[in-house]
């Protein structure tokens, strides 16, 4: 997310409009919709009030690589401590380019690789897919040794439903 970067900001007057200011995206620009019979001094506060406001917004929706990261870390701490370093990863990162899986892994360079669809599902979900990743630092196959460290998170079984019925749904062949 290009955070630093300050939007080009259209600011529209209606005269429909009594106190209620909304803002959205549009592309590059940001449309800032506020009353007509706003002062300057109004308009400057509200535009700014809306910008931080949208930032916000986005950046509780935009889980980035960081925050993987820390995900990852956690997941480690609560059910794969006992593994010694093994699980640690060298990167966790979000790719857009996974087509039918949901995440991966290479051991070779402990690398994770997460699909950005999971963005938008629950959390417990996500936390699933990290957590069967980083077991396959440990255990690269999928053998009975592999399952009973993924099957620590109580949700395993439930996360798999999820993800099987969204695959369904979708029609997309999923593995992983
Ligand atoms: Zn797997």
């Amino acid at each position: 997310m290009a955070a630093a970067r300050k939007p080009v900001v259209e600011v529209r007057r209606s005269q429909r409009r009594r106190r209620t200011v909304s803002a959205y995206r549009d592309g590059e620009r940001v449309v800032v919709l506020i009353p007509d019979q706003f002062s300057r001094a109004e308009e400057s506060e509200w535009v700014d009030r809306m910008l931080a406001r949208l930032a916000a917004r986005e950046g509780r929706l935009a889980r980035n690589d960081t925050e993987l990261l820390d995900r990852a870390l956690r997941l480690i701490n609560l059910y794969l401590a006992d593994q010694g370093g093994d699980a640690l990863p060298a990167s966790v990162r979000w790719v857009t380019n996974q087509n039918g899986r949901w995440g991966s892994c290479t051991p070779a360079d402990r690398t994770i690789r997460i699909s950005h669809r999971l963005q938008e599902m629950p959390d417990w979900v996500l936390d699933y897919v990290l957590l069967h990743e980083l077991a396959h630092l440990i255990v690269p196959s999928h053998n009975a040794r592999f399952w009973a460290l993924v099957g620590r998170y109580a949700k395993t079984e439930r996360a798999r439903g999820y993800l099987e019925g969204v695959a369904a749904a979708s029609a997309v062949p999923v593995a992983g």
